[in-house]
Parts: structure tokens; C-alpha cells; sequence
């Protein structure tokens, strides 16, 4: 998508402060982060909402998560802890149309979260 902010990060575009990638995933700081470790990871390609989601996609999907995991050993918060989320339209607070998996530590998470 030419005019989707996380797809013009895969591409060069825009520049991003990538902590991982491989062949499928890129994962960059937020910049605008809510804990002291923020980091979003997002499928190279372009998938708007969950909704969006198709059966084929599961690889994807498994793969946001297999980065998650290793940028939180990498980070040296595996142990302590993390949050992982993926909002879904705007009720739920998404602001960027390409789907991203929040990773945040370093902080006491609270729940429900607001
Ligand atoms: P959402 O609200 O859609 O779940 O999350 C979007 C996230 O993207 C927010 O946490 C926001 O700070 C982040 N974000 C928005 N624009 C940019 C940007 O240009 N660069 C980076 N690195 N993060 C961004
Ligand atoms: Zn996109």
C-alpha cells in the first residue's frame, strides 16, 4: 500500500529504528513510546485490521509473536516480563492501518488495561 505509513518503513521510505528483522517480519521503536521498552512489530505485508485476517496469514501472524519472543530475550526482559497487543479498529484504539503487535516492558503492567 503506497499510502500506508507502516508499509513506506518495509520499503525505505520512512525511516524506522528497526531492533529485528527477517524475510517477513520488521520490528522498530515506537516513537512514541508508553513504557520504557516499546516495540512494534508488524508483517512486511500489507493486512489493515485483525478482520483483515486470512487462513494463509496464520504463518504471519505466529511470526509477529516468534519476534516478540526473541527481541524480549534480546532486550533482557524475557524473564521480568512483557505486553504484547494488537488493537483492532478504532473503538480498541488503533491509529495506524496495517496491523502491529505492541511490545512493551520495563514497567509494572496494570489490568484491564484502559
Ligand atoms: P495503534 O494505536 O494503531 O495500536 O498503534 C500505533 C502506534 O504507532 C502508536 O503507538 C504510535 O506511537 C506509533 N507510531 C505512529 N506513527 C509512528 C511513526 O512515524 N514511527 C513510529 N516508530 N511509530 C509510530
Ligand atoms: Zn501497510
Amino acid at each position: 500500500m503506497t499510502d500506508c505509513l507502516f508499509c513506506k518503513m518495509v520499503n525505505g521510505d520512512i525511516k524506522a529504528d528497526v531492533v529485528y528483522e527477517n524475510d517477513q517480519v520488521l520490528a522498530f521503536k515506537d516513537i512514541n513510546p508508553q513504557a520504557p521498552m516499546h516495540v512494534l512489530v508488524i508483517p512486511k505485508r500489507h493486512i489493515s485490521t485483525i478482520n483483515d485476517l486470512e487462513a494463509s496469514d496464520t504463518d504471519q501472524v505466529g511470526q509477529l509473536f516468534m519476534a516478540a519472543k526473541s527481541i524480549a530475550n534480546e532486550m533482557g526482559v524475557a524473564d521480568e516480563g512483557y505486553r504484547t497487543v494488537m488493537n483492532c479498529n478504532a473503538m480498541a484504539g488503533q491509529t495506524v492501518f496495517h496491523i502491529h503487535l505492541h511490545v512493551m516492558a520495563g514497567r509494572a503492567m496494570h489490568w484491564p488495561p484502559g
